[in-house]
């Protein structure tokens, strides 16, 4: 049997497009098979934050994109009244990973970077007007059949894996039998994107969360001259309704005249919460929408989707490599899914608290504390459990970025293989495990991170993830039961 790709991944969302990338960048043969002649040239996502900054440094586009974006500043809250109940800044500090804890950005222009960046790439072949229609499962490769809508011709190629990043209504999902599982969430939300005709209108430089049981609603600070409300919709409303000339207008003027925005598209989302209960069957895998769907309000379903990718790219590269590797692949759902759960369950907290001010069960949502005040935090969940041993207080945790001593990020020495760094005092001992050591001799920086995780030695996935941490001088052999399932 010949095989064409070693990865066949259907859809070219942002999801897509980073994990063609990721492949790319392990030397893979990709083929990408995308059902639209163009990217979607409307903004969905306008948030990301500093561990997807820091995936797109592993693929290259961090440079590029970092002039079309901006510094998120942060959300206030209001209430009913416009009372400030909550200021959730977020500091322009870097974080762990290197970057800003928060941007915003117009989600154009970064499939635009990363379709850039894919033309680069000599093994990847990316088949616009492409229609997946069918997907067959065999011992050992898959079968992928698709139209090309241009000529009405179907085409079949032969792939080691195949990759649905193929969104929210999913074909791929469908086709695996996955159901979703639905997690509560379920509300018709109106979106209007304006872009103003002058910089001089006076509009809040944050995100302003409207809490508020008759009208909850979210005004989004995007790049450039693009702002954005999303407005819960009532009952007895729908788009003729909300849409018509004089109650857009009556909503709108609250902050701008129509002399003074132009209207970049309306439309109605209906924000649900859900995961899917099997994200891979054999070789066929699911990520990011096609894999859970969360509400936007904190600007997490994509993130994700991203982190989905970072997760699973490099098991598969090191199973196209080495061959088909069970335990490394069935790790993706059981790490990725529990982390996920999180970011939905919190932001569905949000969602209540954005629906509940001003009603009689105001003191039921989640982030009210017993005074009467709300805290809202910042969450970074945890890897579920998958590789390594759950009794390792370090494994999942994020590995720090740190700068390398010619001023470069120490990331680029693991884009695409587990390493291990070492205090200089056990190198001797684990010198001949068969990976990649650095130790605190050549990067003292690193004696600074081995304290910090009180640890001699870190195992570290490509995803910037640990995956093991030695605290005792003479357990080679525990290193070497980590890294067996590689
Ligand atoms: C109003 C709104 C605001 C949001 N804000 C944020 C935010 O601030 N931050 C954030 O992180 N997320 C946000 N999100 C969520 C984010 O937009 C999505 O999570 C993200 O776009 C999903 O990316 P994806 O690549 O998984 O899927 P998609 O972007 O949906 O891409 C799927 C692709 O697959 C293609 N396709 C489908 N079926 C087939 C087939 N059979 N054959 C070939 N191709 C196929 C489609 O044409 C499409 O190009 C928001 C969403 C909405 C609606």
């Amino acid at each position: 049997m010949i095989i064409d790709y070693d990865i066949v991944i259907v859809g070219l969302g942002p999801v897509g497009g980073t994990l063609a990338n990721l492949l790319g960048l392990n030397g893979l043969s990709v083929l990408v098979l995308e059902r639209e002649a163009s990217l979607y040239n409307l903004p969905r996502a306008v948030h990301f934050d500093d561990e997807i900054m820091r995936v797109f440094n592993t693929i290259g586009i961090a440079n590029k994109i970092s002039k079309k974006l901006i510094i998120n500043k942060g959300t206030k809250f209001l209430d009913e009244k416009e009372k400030l109940i909550l200021d959730w800044p977020r500091p322009k500090k870097i974080t762990e990973n290197g970057f800003y804890p928060s941007y915003r950005f117009h989600q154009p222009d970064l499939e635009r970077s990363l379709r850039l960046k894919l033309k680069k790439i000599e093994n990847i072949d990316i088949k616009q007007n492409s229609t997946v229609e069918r997907i067959t499962n065999k011992d050992d490769f898959v079968e992928v059949g698709y139209l090309d809508t241009n000529t009405n011709k179907k085409y079949i190629t032969n792939t080691k894996y195949v990759v649905g990043c193929d969104g929210g209504r999913s074909f791929v999902r469908e086709h695996i039998n996955s159901k979703m599982e639905d997690l509560g969430f379920r509300q018709k939300w109106v979106v209007i994107d304006v872009i103003l005709k002058s910089n001089k209108i006076h509009l809040p430089d944050r995100t302003i969360q409207y809490c508020n049981s008759d009208r909850p609603a979210t005004y989004c600070r995007n790049v450039g001259k693009r702002r954005r409300w999303e407005v819960a919709l009532k009952e007895n409303e729908n788009y003729e309704t909300f849409f018509k000339e004089e109650n857009l207008w009556n909503f709108l003027n609250q902050w701008v005249t129509k002399d003074e925005v132009d209207i970049e598209r309306k439309t109605i989302y209906t924000f649900q919460s859900a995961i899917a209960k099997k994200w891979r069957h054999g070789r066929i895998f699911l990520a990011g929408d096609a894999a859970h769907l969360t509400p936007p309000f904190m600007g997490q379903g994509m993130c994700a989707g991203i982190r989905d990718v970072s997760n699973l790219a490099w098991k598969l590269a090191l199973s196209c490599k080495n061959g088909h590797n069970q335990k490394l692949l069935d790790s993706y759902q059981t790490e990725r899914s529990p982390n996920v759960r999180d970011y939905i369950n919190t932001t569905m907290k949000m969602g209540e608290l954005l629906n509940a001010i001003g009603s009689t069960n105001v003191s039921d949502t989640t982030f009210m504390q017993s005074d009467g005040t709300i805290k809202m935090e910042t969450i970074k969940p945890a890897l579920g459990k998958g590789l390594g041993f759950n009794k390792d207080i370090n494994r999942g945790k994020v590995f720090p970025s740190v700068m390398s001593k010619d001023g470069d990020r120490f990331d680029k020495f693991f884009d695409k293989e587990t390493i291990i760094i070492a205090d200089q005092n056990i190198i001797e001992t684990i010198k001949d495990i068969n990976i990649p050591i650095f130790s605190s001799i050549d990067f003292p920086e690193l004696k600074r991170i081995l304290d910090f995780f009180k640890s001699k030695a870190l195992i570290i996935r490509p995803d910037r993830y640990i995956l093991g941490s030695l605290n005792n001088f003479d357990n080679k052999k525990y290193i070497e039961k980590v890294i067996e399932c590689l």
